[in-house]
């Protein structure tokens, strides 16, 4: 027995029990590119991770396919006394009614009229010689859509919603970070060592890296001149989100119309912004306060996003950068 022993640990030891592999993916999800590279001891999770992101689309918070619960509860406003919605989508949204309180209304998730009515993701993607001044809405019509829009006329009860007539939810700006917190949850369901997963603008880091380095986010340069604004370096398990006026856009007779609108006046946000970077310990919430603090500019924004433990990243169009104190020892300027 005694010689058997060292003999039984070196063939686990060649087999590879126990030590870490490196995963890699790149896919298109949520409208977007997602890329991972996930460290674990078991089998390749990638796949796990692809068909968990198409299901929450399609089957929750998608607004453009009909048969999401979001899709249906749009579908059934004014109509349902309550619309049944599942258990941890209620609980997003209770997030969310939170921070539209908390941000005096700049993020609000019943901005699906306007949304509709700017009809910016469609719009971004087309020649830009092909757009003309009838792609901008009038004020009538904004004015119209704005009757529609209020995250306080939204009324969430105990197993469901109630959305009154023409009113429409859309979760864009907090479905990528509410995807960061689901894929957190399998990471840890699969004994994932370490792992970090790029949704788009939302990023999430996971655990710490088999050689122990610490993890290293780009954040993108919103002007497009350098390769990227700056570095975050993180340990540990965070999210991190950015909104940006870059992201999806049109310019029309030298205006830039993007796709973060200013639920108050049903315009995109103009005040010298053109981006803001969070970064937190929930994904839900790095993504709805990068757009929340955005629309509020950085002197509040600052304020909400010490309220909520987040560190705060604003780039404005004059290039001047303005952060919170714990952003500081994290961030290097490219
Ligand atoms: P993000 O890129 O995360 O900042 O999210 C922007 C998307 O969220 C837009 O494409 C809209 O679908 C939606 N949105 C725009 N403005 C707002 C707002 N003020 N509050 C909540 N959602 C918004
Ligand atoms: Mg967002």
């Amino acid at each position: 027995m005694k010689r058997i022993l060292p003999l039984l640990i070196i063939v686990l030891f060649l087999s590879g029990c126990g030590v870490p592999k490196e995963y890699s993916g790149v896919s298109t999800k949520m409208g977007t590119v997602v890329t991972m590279h996930i460290y674990m001891s078991g089998e390749d999770i990638t796949p796990k991770v692809d068909a968990l992101l198409e299901k929450l689309e399609t089957e929750e918070l998608s607004r453009k396919i009909s048969t999401s619960e979001i899709g249906r509860a749009n579908a059934n406003a004014g109509k349902a006394e309550v619309f049944p919605l599942s258990e941890p989508l209620l609980e997003d949204l209770k997030i969310l009614q939170q921070l539209s309180e908390d941000s005096g209304g700049a993020f609000d998730c019943t901005i699906g009229p306007l949304s509709d009515l700017w009809n910016m993701d469609e719009l971004a993607t087309k020649d830009p010689a092909s757009l003309s001044r009838e792609v901008i809405p009038t004020k009538e019509e904004i004015e119209n859509a704005l009757q529609r829009v209020g995250y306080d006329r939204l009324v969430l009860r105990e197993n469901g919603i109630v959305l009154s007539e023409g009113m429409v939810l859309d979760l864009g700006a907090a479905g990528k970070g509410i995807a960061g917190d689901r894929v957190v949850a399998l990471l840890k369901k699969e004994n994932v060592d370490a792992a970090v997963i790029s949704i788009g603008g939302s990023v999430v880091t996971y655990g710490t890296k088999p050689d122990k380095s610490p993890w290293q986010v780009a954040i993108t340069d919103p002007f497009g001149e350098k390769e990227y604004a700056g570095i975050l370096t993180l340990v540990g398990t965070h999210f991190v989100s950015t909104s940006g006026d870059y992201e999806r856009f049109i310019e029309v007779d030298g205006v830039r119309y993007h796709h973060i609108l200013d639920p108050h006046t049903g315009y995109p946000v103009t005040n010298g912004l053109k981006s803001v970077t969070i970064v937190c310990d929930s994904g839900i919430l790095s993504d709805a306060l990068s757009t929340a603090c955005f629309v509020i500019g950085e002197e509040e924004g600052i304020k909400l996003a010490e309220k909520y433990g987040a560190e705060a990243l604003f780039i404005k169009e004059d290039g001047s950068v303005i952060m919170t104190d714990g952003m500081q020892a994290i961030y290097k300027e490219y």
